[in-house]
């Protein structure tokens, strides 16, 4: 099997989120407030997944935080300076549902420093391993100049960036699995053909008209040379294990065997998850387990063997610890005899493929999808 090698800091867990997001004005009126659903209890479960049933495969390394340099690649130095100010003055809420405390600007700095280790890993290693970036705060709707969905740089961009600027990829693909929209890394690579950036995620709208102007939708493709280079699956709720299979076969397999990169980076947010308290798209850790391998085996025939995973979201503490071992185990080539206790949700099969009928419609003019 393949070594895994975890990019982890601790610094995941002192960024700390404020509670009560959801406190709408008659939710005020409970009992009890909402509990901010990015809690280092997610990390801590995944640590401990690993540490359980991967520890004699695994390799932890330590993390540097990303340079200015490596941030400025993807973000204004304006926002990257707003950021460490707000977080110097104790952070609370930069936006309606991001926050944090004094010391989310470290936290996001170490996180995107471990999305770019495990990207550089991925090229220079040349070995059967698997770099991971367990990372938190997440980055995929970072966008170049605003905080949005938890995040606030963002990991999987900068890293990409980081590839191109550093000489080791001409061309970078980003598979984004996470339930919501890849919105951020589409807007930082929107004019741009070297960073090809895939989303599967819930049939979502915006949520903020201020910090996520995008519409997630299959109208956006991209612009100028990067047209054609944004492709965008939204999905039912529900879609299920059977319908990321068909997405993955019918639209992702072949956009990035036509695009042959020579790195795949995977945004992998569990939140498609049976249980996930912001997503529900019933896919279980056997569906994880299909996306890391799926993942594996896209890298190995079209992207030189050079695959990084790079955490996102994932907010169910229990559901996202089998998941990302489903995941892992699925990169990894390796069965672990863990069962997903939660795979009693059916998946609405019928829907997603529907879904991803129509997604390949869209993208047919500049892709060879059948
Ligand atoms: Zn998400």
């Amino acid at each position: 099997m393949r070594r895994l090698r975890v990019y982890d800091d601790d610094a995941a867990l002192a960024h700390v989120a404020p509670s009560g997001e959801y406190d709408a004005p008659w939710s005020g009126r409970l009992a009890v407030r909402q509990r901010h659903p990015d809690r280092r209890e997610r990390v801590e479960n995944v640590r401990a997944a690993i540490r359980s049933e991967l520890g004699g495969h695994t390799t932890w390394t330590d993390v540097e935080p990303a340079s200015r340099t490596q941030l400025e690649r993807v973000h204004d130095a304006a926002y990257v300076d707003e950021v460490r100010d707000w977080a110097a003055g104790g952070g609370g809420r930069l936006t309606t549902e991001t926050g944090g405390n004094a010391e989310t600007y470290r936290a996001a700095r170490v996180a995107a420093g471990g999305a770019t280790a495990a990207a550089r890993r991925a090229v220079d290693a040349g070995l059967p391993e698997v770099p991971y970036a367990l990372v938190r705060p997440s980055g995929h709707h970072a966008q170049p100049d605003r905080a949005d969905g938890f995040c606030f740089f963002n990991n999987v961009a900068v890293a990409a960036a980081d590839l191109l600027a550093s000489g080791r990829a001409d061309r970078v693909a980003v598979l984004d699995w996470d339930v919501h929209h890849a919105n951020g890394t589409q807007e930082c690579f929107y004019d741009r053909e070297d960073v090809l950036v895939v989303s599967l995620h819930q049939d979502h709208d915006s949520w903020s008209a201020e910090t996520h102007p995008q519409a997630c939708d299959l109208t956006e493709r991209g612009v100028g040379d990067g047209e054609g280079y944004t492709v965008n699956v939204p999905l039912p709720p529900g879609t299920g294990d059977d319908g990321y299979r068909y997405a993955v076969d019918e639209l992702v397999e072949p956009v990035l065997a036509a695009y042959a990169p020579d790195a795949l980076l995977v945004s992998a947010g569990q939140d498609p998850g049976t249980m996930d308290p912001l997503g529900r798209n019933a896919v279980t850790k056997a569906g994880f387990e299909f996306l890391g391998a799926s993942a594996r085996r896209l890298a190995d025939e079209h992207a030189e063997g050079a695959l990084a995973l790079v955490q996102e979201g994932g907010y169910h503490v229990t559901h996202l610890a089998y998941a990302t071992l489903g995941v892992l185990e699925g990169a990894l080539d390796y069965e672990t005899g863990v069962d997903d206790p939660f795979e009693y949700v059916p998946g609405d099969t019928a829907s997603a493929r529907s879904a991803v009928d129509d997604a390949v419609d869209a993208h047919r003019d500049h892709w060879p999808l059948d």
